[in-house]
């Protein structure tokens, strides 16, 4: 794929509602597209739309082995509800036992190369070999989760992962939106939401937000908010480094 091929999807999709758009996404790329979620709000909408659409993409979550147990709690009602299961997709064994040997297993307290390095090792890697075998992803990215985010567009060219189509359904959507959504469609979510959680990551990395903080305020709270970013979405520079 390449900025010319994205350039003429956004054109033809411009005017597109989101379901419209999704529609649109899995005509053209059928089985090699896949969506990518980590259960947020964002992720819960699709995860519906997708299944009230009745189109057969697979859904898949990278589980770095330090989830919170509302987020397993979560997947297992999306199960039940959607009747779909979600493929998880693991880090491998021996990057993890090297990285928790060479440093601890609060290594990512340690400072900001650290702290890439474990979401390296437990997510952007997994993620990468997910989507090898894809031509398209869809994630939940809105452009008012942070300001890491703000440039963030419906499309866009992946170049980390292959030059393949990175789709964000809801990125024009807001905070509000999405949640209307979720009340009038009874869409699950995770219960942590309901204790001052506005994104959530690995336990001991997200924590409730608090007064004057932005959505991902309590991602990684001890960090800059410019660097916000794990690696999956490669908004902020140092995301976009293969290596810490
Ligand atoms: S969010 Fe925290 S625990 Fe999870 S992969 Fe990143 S640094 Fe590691």
């Amino acid at each position: 794929m390449d900025e010319q091929y994205i350039k003429k999807l956004q054109e033809a999709t411009l005017d597109f509602s989101v379901e419209e758009f999704l529609q649109k996404m899995y005509q053209e790329f059928g089985s090699g597209l896949v969506l990518v979620t980590g259960f947020g709000a964002s992720g819960v909408v699709i995860i519906d739309m997708v299944a009230r659409l009745k189109l057969p993409i697979t859904i898949v979550s990278v589980d770095t082995g330090r989830l919170p147990e509302e987020t397993y709690t979560l997947m297992e009602k999306i199960q039940e509800k959607y009747g779909k299961i979600v493929q998880l997709q693991f880090p491998d064994r021996e990057e993890v036992q090297s990285l928790v040997g060479r440093k601890g297993v609060f290594s990512f307290r340690k400072g900001l190369k650290d702290r890439k390095e474990c979401c390296r090792v437990r997510k952007v890697l997994p993620l990468k070999r997910i989507l090898s075998g894809y031509k398209a992803w869809i994630s939940g990215v809105r452009k008012d989760q942070s300001v890491t985010r703000l440039g963030a567009n419906r499309l866009e060219l992946d170049i980390q992962r292959g030059r393949i189509v990175k789709c964000n359904p809801l990125v024009n959507w807001t905070e509000k939106q999405v949640w209307e959504y979720i009340k009038k469609f009874d869409v699950p979510f995770n219960s942590l939401y309901e204790n001052g959680f506005k994104s959530i990551g690995c336990a001991p990395c997200t924590r409730a937000v608090r007064e004057g903080e932005d959505i991902r305020g309590g991602r990684w709270w001890w960090e800059d908010a410019s660097q916000k970013e794990c690696g999956i979405h490669g908004y902020c520079e140092i995301s976009k480094q293969d290596k810490p």
